[in-house]
């Protein structure tokens, strides 16, 4: 392990230097970390095997001729690189998560204490069905709230994030299309803030994709979305409430004049978090819908997924969902409705979606919060989650241009944008001046129809003082970056490493670590 002796990275410009540097480069507890291949080497770690006698060869010229490069670490040094890695990651663990249209909210412990229980932890896909009654009985117990919540028909359970949900209901629109003779309807119509997964979801399914535009104030268009309804449109997919943190109040017109139109309703719910217990879905005739439990059910997510993304179906699409799912048969035993099993109760199905039932951890951890909520409880969440944003889009409309604060309250999230920053400062400045006051920053310039767009959604597990610290922190970048603070261009500061080019970062991932004798590893 070479340290570098100034202690700085190339990209720490004298004047980004803080006047006092370690030797070390460590900032106290905040350790400096190289790659994995720059520490350790297999020359003076590893394992001394006897040499015993020489197996017959059966590789032939496969046989490997080079050292293959891997990372030679002790036990402990292992264990160190990877905390100290760790140690660099902001979680939902360590402070409030303001990503818009994520609800990046706490995952109780007391969920993770039921999905750890050796009855749902150590279950096997391929158990007979009558060892694992108690584990059907979880999924089915969450599909029916799932049902009663969203006011649907029927639900799969086994799509396994958001957007697998979506591909899920839009197979099912286009089964249920082709079995009416219909399959020539291409065109799905997706307003302008749709979240990327929609088009691509629609695309990936074999539809066309055209854009319907937003309203002044933020919502769907309905009277172009109208004008565009034909014989070959297949369906609409519209977020309610939406990316723009609102309630799209025009839905049911939407759907009836969808259904009019002989097409049908997707609706993304990863923002059911806002109105769970307080609206059902299927009162506003949609016909298909995910719900993310990572986002609304307090499941872990991103990195500490795996997500969960089951689909609720309306009378018209249930009979083409997917296989399998559970049913509680007239004797109380739950049954899995599988290929073989479905005989000719569900002819219609397009297939499945995943080799067996789904997320079995998040359904258990889902199933928990919900039953620990109640159905009041669960009514207050939404109540709590619109609360906190409006309190945030308050407090804070005034140092940020805040496009739809006189539209009325917002939803579960805020959204600001870029317009009142000094010349020269974007969205983008503001989000790393957040890193430095040790906040990970809002969801930035999306959706796409508020330019330079800062996405804010507390959830309703962050107390009034965490909100308070919170808007105190963006309310002072804020200030900085309309006061033009040349510092804030090359925030942040404190963090491991400053300001990195992310366009090249993504478009060229440097995946594959060059060796100093130029070998490659890895
Ligand atoms: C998160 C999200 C999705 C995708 O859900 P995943 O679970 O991440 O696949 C789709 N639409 C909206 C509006 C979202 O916020």
């Amino acid at each position: 392990m070479s340290i570098n002796p100034s202690g700085w990275r190339p990209e720490m410009t004298p004047e980004r230097r803080a006047p006092v540097q370690s030797f070390t480069g460590n900032k106290a507890l905040m350790l400096e970390e190289p790659l994995i291949f720059e520490i350790g080497d297999t020359k003076t770690t590893g394992v001394d095997f006897a040499e015993g006698d020489v197996a017959h060869d059966r590789l032939g010229d496969l046989t490997r001729k080079a050292p293959i490069g891997l990372p030679g670490l002790s036990e402990p040094e292992t264990v160190r690189h990877y905390t100290r890695l760790s140690r660099q990651n902001y979680a939902i663990d360590l402070g409030l998560f303001p990503l818009g249209s994520c609800t990046m909210k706490h995952n109780p412990r007391l969920n993770e204490k039921m999905a750890r229980l050796p009855g749902f932890a150590d279950v096997h896909p391929l158990q007979p069905v009558d060892t694992v009654q108690g584990a059907l009985a979880v999924i089915n117990e969450l599909a029916v709230w799932l049902i009663r919540l969203t006011g649907m028909y029927g639900v799969a359970m086994s799509p396994k994030a958001g957007a697998h949900g979506e591909l899920c209901g839009m197979l099912c629109i286009k089964a249920a299309l082709e079995k009416r003779g219909e399959g020539h309807r291409k065109v799905v119509l997706v307003p302008e803030s749709a979240h990327g997964t929609n088009p691509a979801t629609a695309a990936f399914a074999g539809f066309t994709v055209e854009d319907i535009p937003a309203t002044a104030d933020g919502r769907v268009d309905t009277a172009a979305l109208k004008a565009r309804l034909g014989p070959d449109v297949a369906a609409v997919m519209i977020t309610n409430p939406n990316t723009c943190g609102l309630f799209e109040r025009d839905l049911k017109a939407i759907s009836d004049a969808v259904h009019d139109a002989g097409g049908y309703v997707y609706c993304d719910g990863a923002n059911f978090n806002a109105i769970v217990g307080r609206v059902r879905p299927g009162d506003l005739g949609i016909d298909a819908m995910h719900i993310n439990l990572h986002k609304t059910f307090s499941t872990p997510h991103g990195g500490g997924g795996p997500g969960s993304g089951p689909v609720v179906l309306s009378e018209a699409l249930a009979p083409f969902g997917p296989l399998p799912f559970t049913a509680r048969m007239a004797d109380g035993h739950i049954a899995l409705i599988e290929e073989e099993t479905a005989g000719d109760d569900h002819p219609d199905t397009f297939g499945r979606m995943t080799a067996f039932h789904g997320q079995m951890g998040m359904f258990t951890r889902a199933l928990t919060y919900i039953l620990s909520h109640g159905a009041d409880g669960l009514r207050q969440v939404a109540e709590d989650a619109v609360l906190n944003a409006n309190y945030i889009l308050r407090s804070l409309e005034e140092t940020l241009d805040a496009p739809f604060a006189g539209a009325g309250p917002c939803m579960h999230e805020a959204i600001f944008s870029d317009a009142n920053l000094a010349e020269g400062f974007s969205t983008l400045d503001v989000a790393k001046g957040l890193i430095d006051e040790g906040f990970h920053p809002m969801t930035v310039y999306f959706p796409l129809v508020v330019h330079g767009a800062m996405l804010v959604e507390p959830t309703e597990t962050e107390s009034k003082a965490a909100l308070d610290q919170f808007i105190g922190a963006l309310r002072s970048v804020a200030e900085r970056a309309k006061a033009g603070d040349p510092s804030l261009k090359s925030a942040p500061h404190f963090a491991p490493r400053a300001r990195l080019d992310e366009t090249l970062a993504a478009r060229k991932p440097v995946l594959v670590w060059k060796g100093e004798a130029g070998e490659t590893a890895g």
